[in-house]
């Protein structure tokens, strides 16, 4: 029903403060009502978490916001004095179509017992029976009763059985999308992509608000083709020339991202937000935001802006 992640790239954040955020923006977004709410963030204690996240955490509860932040407080083994240079949490406020409201029912759901890849979802998957049934002949187990779960099991299946290893965390998550029927608006987080984010929408609402103290290197984001090649690459290995298709900070690296499924969540921390149509895929990799298409299309306007919205 409610999404909220929050990437912060060269900003250092503890945990604490990063939970903090998520708990906020959650917060924002409970007048539309759940049953349900968790969190997704890195695991982990130490230095290493500066290179690569080793696990990561799903901390997920019924019932409202405050119960999710107590249970955090709860998790003994989550040390919230941590601090992340760049991370990516994502959070959720679930409103239950498919399965009962429970903790294994709540979102993020995972693709496996190592979470290493996992999804928030609003909306429905129509033809999630089908692709369970594919999943399952795979040797794949469910343990929720949800339509979501299919796609975090689908993005580890597409994972599994990439073609070539630099598969971009983009790509995986088109591939993704064209198996899906329905309604959605989606964020994926991996053990795989640290620091990264993908998000993508398809009959539900998803913008990305964007917070930098440096000017940022274009205000709108030429989009991406897979048709023109040019996906193959994420936006950090890209040639010079091609780097007008990213959004980043110029001065600087610093920056900070916000997914969320409506503005008003997204609003205290910044204004500046770019609003996704159906079938964009962005994604944030190396603290830099790229939108991708599977093609052009008569009538598609080729970039999204950088909107500015309107503080009240
Ligand atoms: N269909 C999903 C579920 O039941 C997502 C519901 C929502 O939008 O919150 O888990």
């Amino acid at each position: 029903c409610g999404i909220f992640a929050y990437l912060n790239y060269h900003v250092p954040r503890t945990r604490r403060e990063i939970l903090e955020v998520l708990i906020k923006g959650l917060r924002r977004l409970e007048y539309r009502g759940y049953d349900s709410a968790g969190v997704g963030i890195d695991g982990g204690n130490g230095k290493e978490l500066e290179t690569k996240a080793k696990t990561i955490h799903l901390i997920k509860q019924t019932g409202k916001v405050n119960a999710l932040d107590e249970e955090i407080l709860r998790q003994q083994e989550v040390d919230l004095d941590v601090e992340f240079d760049v991370h990516l949490g994502i959070a959720h406020t679930r409103w239950a179509t498919h399965g009962v409201p429970s903790p294994v029912n709540s979102h993020p759901q995972r693709s496996d017992k190592n979470n290493e890849f996992i999804v928030i979802h609003n909306g429905i998957i129509t033809n999630y029976k089908d692709l369970k049934k594919f999943l399952e002949s795979k040797g794949y187990e469910f343990e929720s009763e949800t339509d979501t779960e299919t796609i975090a099991k689908l993005v580890k299946y597409l994972y599994d059985n990439r073609e070539s290893d630099d598969i971009t965390f983009a790509t995986l998550v088109e591939q993704v999308t064209q198996q899906l029927e329905g309604a959605f608006a989606l964020v994926f987080k991996s053990l795989h992509y640290p620091g990264e984010a993908v998000g993508t929408r398809r009959g539900g609402p998803l913008l990305i608000g964007v917070r930098s103290d440096h000017k940022l290197s274009t205000d709108h984001i030429p989009i991406l083709y897979r048709s023109s090649g040019k996906d193959k690459k994420s936006c950090n290995t890209l040639p010079r020339m091609d780097l007008d298709t990213c959004l980043f900070p110029v001065d600087d690296k610093a920056v900070e991202y916000y997914f969320a499924s409506d503005a008003s969540a997204v609003i205290e921390h910044t204004n500046r937000v770019i609003f996704l149509e159906d079938d964009d895929v962005a994604a944030v990799s190396d603290g830099r935001l790229s939108i991708h298409r599977i093609k052009r299309t008569a009538g598609d306007h080729p970039a999204r802006a950088i909107q500015t919205l309107q503080m009240e």
